[in-house]
């Protein structure tokens, strides 16, 4: 704590020593040449849409996966939107999700035509409680107005559900599960990955996340080859193969030729980066516990490290006192779905989600990411022990 203390008294610390929560610098700096390369071949053959990298990709993902099917296609949002329709999921349908997720886990829900009811998370890994589950389905079935059809549960901060509780509900009450993997790519429950954890998983390759694109784009994964059928005809308009017959309504779904060819490259050092990443993980959980709440260590579960997030009660000002050290942080999430006016005609006015409120006041999210050094790494945990300290 000397060391602590001599930070205290010392003027806010340079530009220089910032630590910026995100760091996209590293694929395109182990890369470079590789990626110019890849772009410029489908710069040459011009094959924007569905050309020959979106294929070899998707036989990637499989082989990395373990997945039957890898279907890629536009992002996150769009992949949860079309795992739905797939399943035929529509007007009427309640589709159970974490009140405590990114916005777009319900508002693909919502887009399919469905209505999403929010249930509560477990307080030590904040993902999906299946005791909450069961009873925000026994609630909805007093409701006649609404058929329970799915269930969403989310991989927060890239941590696996708990989709062994989860199916043993889903079972009982004859729903289908779209697992929310866009922060979980790359980890693992027992010795299976992410993708093979659910019927049907959809992930997101938006920059930030653990695979990252050079803009939007996400996967389906599934063993299911009605179902990924499906999905390739809903996320190319509803057609089928290169017929120009909409066979099932459908929308503009596809990944992008040029981001596939940058997928390709990133999945290359995606391990290394992972490792990397779990190295971090490692020193923040000795430094921090008996600190503050840290994340959930799982003999069982491995984490794809997508956000690194402490809960502390002052968590307000610790933020504060991170950025006067240049250290920045996140809130993810600050507000609850069940309180963003977008879902407010949604609600039941049965909604009670103590565990979710309660986690919205308290995490915060520190940089984790392949391009940290060392001595960053240092300098968040210093600034993190004495922000909590004071
Ligand atoms: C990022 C994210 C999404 C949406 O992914 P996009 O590719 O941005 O559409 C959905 N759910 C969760 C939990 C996410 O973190």
């Amino acid at each position: 704590m000397k060391h602590a203390l001599a930070l205290r008294d010392t003027s806010p610390a340079p530009a220089r020593d910032k630590v910026p929560l995100f760091d996209l610098s590293y694929q395109a700096e182990r890369l470079g040449p590789k990626l110019n390369q890849r772009i410029a071949q489908v710069l040459q053959h011009g094959r924007f849409i569905l050309g020959p990298e979106v294929e070899e990709l998707e036989a990637a993902l499989a082989r990395y996966t373990g997945a039957r099917h890898v279907v890629g296609v536009s992002s996150g949002r769009d992949a949860l939107i079309i795992a739905l329709m797939a399943l035929g999921v529509g007007a009427g349908d309640a589709v159970f999700v974490p009140a405590f997720t990114f916005s777009a886990t319900a508002g693909a829900v919502v887009a399919a035509g469905a209505v999403p009811v929010f249930t509560d998370v477990d307080p030590v890994t904040l993902t999906m409680d299946a005791e909450q589950l069961e009873r925000a389905i026994k609630r909805t079935l007093r409701d006649s107005r609404l058929r329970p059809r799915a269930i969403i549960p989310v991989d927060l901060y890239g941590l696996p559900a708990d989709y062994a509780a989860i199916e043993n509900v889903a079972t009982k009450y004859g729903l289908s599960i779209v697992a929310d993997a866009a922060q979980s790519f790359g980890a693992r429950a027992g010795s299976r990955r992410v993708g093979t954890l659910a019927q049907i998983s959809a992930t997101s390759f938006y920059p930030t996340k653990p695979l990252g694109a050079f803009g939007d784009g996400g996967a389906i994964f599934t063993d299911d080859d009605q179902l990924a059928q499906a999905v390739r005809e809903i996320r190319s308009h509803g057609t089928r193969g290169s017929g120009d017959v909409a066979m099932r309504l459908g929308l503009t779904g596809r990944l992008d030729t040029l981001q596939a060819a940058v997928l390709l490259v990133g999945l290359e050092v995606f391990e290394e980066r992972l490792a990397l990443c779990r190295q971090i993980a490692a020193r923040y959980q000795q430094a921090f516990s008996g600190v503050v709440k840290t994340p959930p260590q799982s003999a069982l579960l491995s984490s794809a490290w997508a956000l690194y997030t402490i809960r502390t009660p002052d968590r307000d000002n610790v933020r504060a006192r991170l950025a006067e050290v240049g250290v920045e942080s996140g809130l993810y999430y600050r507000v609850p779905l069940h309180r963003h006016p977008a879902f407010a005609g949604w609600l039941t006015g049965e909604e009670d989600l103590p565990v979710s409120e309660r986690a919205a006041d308290e995490v915060l999210s520190l940089p984790l990411h392949a391009s940290l050094e060392d001595g960053q790494v240092d300098h968040v945990i210093e600034a993190v022990l004495l922000a909590v300290s004071s």
